[in-house]
């Protein structure tokens, strides 16, 4: 018998997982990524001894990667050695104060009575709160397949619309459980991950918090790289075949369906089915001729963008936790300033990541490696970005950040820096507006809204990754890979192994 073949368009995790998956059901499976190397998103850089995931920091929702590597039959706890980063986070305010997040509830609560009394109480209010969007949403939402409207808009439906909690503001929502400013701050900065302001996000989003602190996050030993590798390694055991250095210019139809994909280099590929791993609106709009569907999504809201500098520092900081994040008072100005400006926040909130912390051989001894990620807004059609000048004032923000742990001679000890903009995102791996996170979670793009994971109109197109269903991040492009490949085998009539 033939077998049945498919094209994948980018080895992102969505890719990768997808393809193992396929393959394990005897499907023939090609993947063409236009880099020299798998990953996408979730990409390591290493120079002289200094190791850089340049896109994912964070191992959250552990339960998701556990419950997908099952389904490639694989062990997550076999083949990567994962730890438990706790605290959490390090939060420093303006003032140099701090709060560090920690599942620790002894510690939570000292720390949280002293910044605001009974808000501990609050607190364990939120998680109990958290924990059931946690589930209803990963349940119904997240887990789920809408393969017709009927699926979504049905009466068993309809109590989530009252207890996850969609119509009500995130940060409106806090006003519930705390009243300190910096307790709302420290318990909806996540939304960012979801591409929102916690001023328009839903509080649905309280699950975020929730799951950090209490299913943990993790951390591979080896940086968060591994979780690449393991996943390469699944999909070439299962006889996938991957092609790097291999962009693809056009998927070629045949009026109703995809016949294949036609290279850069002029090369014409066939297949049965051709699934983009790439991010869905560039697929739309640069891959597939130009309809209706892809004007829409022109519109569409995306996330925001970052500037990251990496660099390799010759003596280490270990004032300097793993994680840490500066969160600044004027919270909503912030916020404002990057969706609606689409520029660096005069006094940006940012995140510093100190992998050696976790894993010394990250920085050669004696040494640091250190990662700052500045929040911005995307590439704006609207106005003149000045990328020079926005670098920057992102980078002259860490180092007045870092001042307020006494860290006050870091760019004295810097090697070599890279730097990544908004325009470093969309080149690296085609992100439309170099919109880090793809689609944003708003309302109108969540569930049933956000792109479906098959073309409407050429039936043998698939998407997985972060702008189709369900969404974006690292677990979410796990489940995205196994809703599109799930249903290849439906469309193609083989029986689920
Ligand atoms: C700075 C940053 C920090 C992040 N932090 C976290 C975090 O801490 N935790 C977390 O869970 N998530 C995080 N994310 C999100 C996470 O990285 C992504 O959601 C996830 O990796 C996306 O996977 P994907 O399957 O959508 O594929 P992508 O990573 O988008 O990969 C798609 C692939 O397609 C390739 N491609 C594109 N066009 C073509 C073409 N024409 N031909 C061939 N190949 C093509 C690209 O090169 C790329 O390799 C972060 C993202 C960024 C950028």
């Amino acid at each position: 018998m033939i077998r049945k073949s498919v094209i994948i368009i980018g080895a992102g995790l969505g890719g990768i997982a997808a393809a193992a998956r396929l393959a394990q059901h005897g499907l023939h499976v090609t993947v063409l990524e236009k880099n020299t190397h798998p990953g996408g998103r979730c990409d390591r850089m290493s120079r002289d001894g200094h190791h850089f995931d340049t896109g994912p920091t964070l191992l959250i929702m552990p339960h998701v990667y556990e419950d997908e590597f099952a389904g490639l039959g694989a062990s997550l706890h076999e083949m990567l050695d994962l730890q438990r980063v706790d605290p959490t986070y390090r939060l420093v305010f303006d003032d140099g104060s701090d709060l560090a997040l920690s599942s620790d509830m002894k510690s939570m609560h000292d720390q949280l009575e002293a910044m605001e009394p009974d808000s501990f109480h609050g607190f364990l209010r939120y998680l109990d709160e958290g924990h059931r969007h946690y589930y209803k949403a990963m349940q119904s939402l997240v887990n789920r397949d809408f393969r017709r409207p009927g699926e979504f808009f049905n009466l068993r439906n309809l109590p989530l619309l009252f207890s996850i909690k969609p119509f009500s503001r995130h940060y409106n929502h806090m006003a519930a459980y705390f009243d300190t400013p910096r307790l709302k701050s420290a318990f909806t900065f996540q939304d960012v991950y979801m591409g929102l302001s916690p001023f328009e996000a839903p509080a649905t989003f309280s699950m975020m918090p929730y799951t950090e602190i209490a299913h943990g996050v993790w951390y591979p030993r080896g940086g968060m790289y591994c979780v690449v590798e393991a996943l390469m390694e699944i999909a070439r055991g299962a006889g996938v075949e991957f092609a790097f250095d291999t962009a693809v210019k056009q998927i070629e139809l045949n009026g109703i369906k995809a016949k294949g994909v036609i290279l850069e280099n002029g090369l014409r590929l066939a297949a049965d089915a051709v699934l983009a791993n790439a991010d869905l609106p560039y697929v739309y709009q640069d891959l597939l001729p130009m309809d209706r569907q892809a004007e829409q999504l022109a519109h569409k809201r995306y996330s925001r963008s970052v500037i990251s500098f990496f660099w390799g520092i010759d003596r280490p900081y270990l004032e300097l936790g793993p994680h840490t994040l500066f969160l600044a008072d004027d919270y909503k100005a912030n916020f404002d300033e990057i969706i609606q400006d689409m520029t660096v926040p005069a006094n940006p909130s940012l995140y510093i990541h100190a992998p050696a912390r976790l894993d010394p051989a990250m920085a050669p001894t004696g040494e640091d490696t250190i990662i700052a990620i500045v929040p911005m807004g995307h590439i704006s059609e609207r106005q003149e970005q000045d990328w020079r000048q926005l670098i920057q004032q992102a980078r002259q923000a860490v180092f007045r950040r870092l001042a307020l742990l006494g860290i006050t001679d870091l760019e004295a000890h810097i090697k070599f820096e890279t730097c990544f903009s908004p325009p470093s995102w969309r080149k690296r791996y085609n992100l439309v507006k170099g919109a880090t996170h793809g689609l944003c979670h708003n309302l109108t793009q969540l569930g049933y809204f956000r792109p479906a994971n098959r073309h409407s109109q050429y039936h043998n197109l698939y998407f997985a990754g972060s702008s189709t269903r369900p969404g974006t991040g690292m677990p979410t492009a796990l489940i995205s890979a196994r809703l599109a490949a799930q249903r290849i085998l439906d469309d193609f009539g083989v029986v689920a192994m």
